[in-house]
């Protein structure tokens, strides 16, 4: 038994008794709510909640210190961006005052392109004229590239006459249940959006890149501004059924990615009205994001992570996201999820405090476990938000993720993890590619109406489905050239001009 068991059994004996009553009775209720919830509920809540659950079993014996950033030493920055004529939620935000301004302490000076405080440099630009450069550059190959245009032809083919997409696909008059595997919700918003993401990946918008499919973006992205719900808080894209900030984060990156490719009035108006919804939700007392808007649960990594990247979406399309989002994002990484300075991140924090004692001051800071899917998420999103390359933390949880590889069966921690790798860049990257590429080309389908799909079975697959699995081996696949790595375009850019 770990010393931070021992631990954990002597807290728990030394309760006072009413304490440990009230955390029985709630335990049996957890228990009673589980048994009677449907089964595809609690599938899709592990989908959404509960990222890396059944990976890294050995890891979740081992508590382990989260990061050594206290919450007293953020500051936040109060700053006004709006645009002229635009509103701005109002932000519950405390500035400190006994605090100075003050970002993640571990973090140098930010310079690469993308990270925050350099928000209209646009990272989508690699999907246009230099892609076959690019493609060549980090590994991608003839075989991928046929992969992907196969995994597009099966996405047009299922989408329905009103634009949209659902999980369960079986309706789309082309398939009328020729293909296997559907998930079981409609979903309208987040399937529309994570089955848009693929074509914007490989450039397609309504007034760019490949002509057959112009139309089915310019038809995907109509449903999604119709379907929007407008309301003072912005615009949002919640689905009816449960994850509700989950649609909403993968319909926000949807419009934000098409608004920076278009340039298109009526997609930026919406892209920053969705981006102010997700302003809008995040949660007040940890800087997280959850499932409800200002969820009063506290954030999770999984929900956090396509919020964040919505928000660095969005800016890079022109839409003003106020920088205490991102102070207060970054304390939730550094002080609720993080672990080892950084280096991973677990999925929330258990709400139990420890001392810290590596801090002069012994500061108490809460515990959390960190997990594969969500250390990704982690170190992707600190990416973005301005650590850089020879950051010692980012290079910690590389040499993590490196250990563990790509798993073949899992497209959530892999679509993270790849993108991690890829900006990292070097040879972790050329290995980490060479065996998810591969892979990933030799499982696609080739039979039937599944042609150019993918299903294989994999943590939370049944849930989205073939349409979720699809998806998101489509954008591992473009990955060469969706995003353009944050620490090395200007590089790229001077060997193989992009304009
Ligand atoms: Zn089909």
């Amino acid at each position: 038994m770990s010393l931070s068991k021992r631990s954990w059994l002597k807290r728990w004996t030394s309760l006072p008794g009413y304490l440990v009553s009230v955390a029985v009775h709630g335990l049996l209720m957890l228990i009673l709510l589980h048994l009677y919830l449907p089964e595809s509920f609690r599938a899709f809540q592990e989908l959404i909640f509960q990222p890396g659950l059944s990976e890294d079993s050995d890891v979740f014996e081992e508590f382990v210190r989260s990061s050594a950033v206290s919450v007293e030493n953020l500051g936040f920055a109060v700053a006004t961006q709006a645009a002229p004529g635009q509103t701005l939620p109002v932000f519950e935000v405390t500035p400190s005052q006994s605090a100075p301004l003050q970002a993640n302490p571990w973090a140098s000076v930010s310079t690469h392109i993308g990270a925050f405080g350099d928000p209209h440099v646009s990272a989508f630009s690699g999907r246009g004229d230099g892609k076959g450069a690019l493609l060549a550059l980090y590994g991608g190959s003839e075989g991928s590239e046929q992969a992907v245009a196969l995994g597009l032809e099966w996405l047009a083919e299922h989408q329905n006459p009103n634009g949209s997409w659902s999980y369960d696909f079986t309706k789309s008059p082309k398939c009328r249940g020729k293909c296997n595997n559907p998930g079981p919700f409609a979903s309208a918003n987040s399937a529309t959006a994570l089955a848009l993401l693929p074509f914007l990946g490989a450039g397609i918008t309504p007034k760019s890149g490949d002509q057959q499919y112009r139309q089915v973006v310019d038809r995907g992205l109509k449903f999604l501004l119709q379907n929007g719900q407008r309301s003072r808080e912005g615009l949002s894209f919640i689905d009816d059924d449960e994850g509700k900030m989950y649609h909403h984060g993968l319909a926000a990156i949807a419009i934000c990615e098409a608004a920076s490719m278009t340039q298109d009035a009526t997609l930026k108006e919406a892209a920053q009205q969705a981006v102010n919804f997700i302003c809008y939700a995040q949660i007040p007392a940890d800087g997280g994001w959850r499932y409800e808007p200002r969820d009063r649960m506290g954030g999770n990594t999984s929900v956090f992570g396509w919020q964040i990247m919505a928000l660095k979406s969005g800016q890079m399309g022109g839409a003003q996201v106020p920088s205490e989002v991102f102070f207060k994002a970054q304390r939730f990484l550094d002080t609720v999820v993080g672990i080892d300075q950084g280096a991973m991140y677990g999925y929330k924090s258990s709400g139990d405090l420890y001392e810290d004692t590596r801090s002069p001051d012994n500061r108490t800071r809460p515990w959390t476990e960190y997990r594969r899917a969500t250390s990704a998420i982690g170190l992707l999103s600190q990416m973005h938000m301005g650590w850089n390359l020879d950051h010692p933390s980012l290079i910690r949880g590389v040499e993590y993720l490196s250990a563990k590889g790509p798993d073949p069966n899992n497209l959530y921690y892999n679509y993270y993890a790849t993108q991690v790798m890829h900006h990292y860049g070097g040879e972790a990257w050329r290995r980490w590619n060479q065996e998810q590429r591969d892979t990933l080309i030799a499982r696609q389908s080739l039979e039937g109406h599944e042609r150019g799909s993918w299903y294989f079975d994999g943590p939370w697959n049944d849930v989205g489905g073939r349409l979720y699995t699809t998806s998101l081996a489509i954008m591992i696949l473009e990955v060469y050239y969706r995003h353009l790595p944050l620490y090395q375009k200007q590089a790229v850019e001077a060997e193989f001009p992009l304009d």
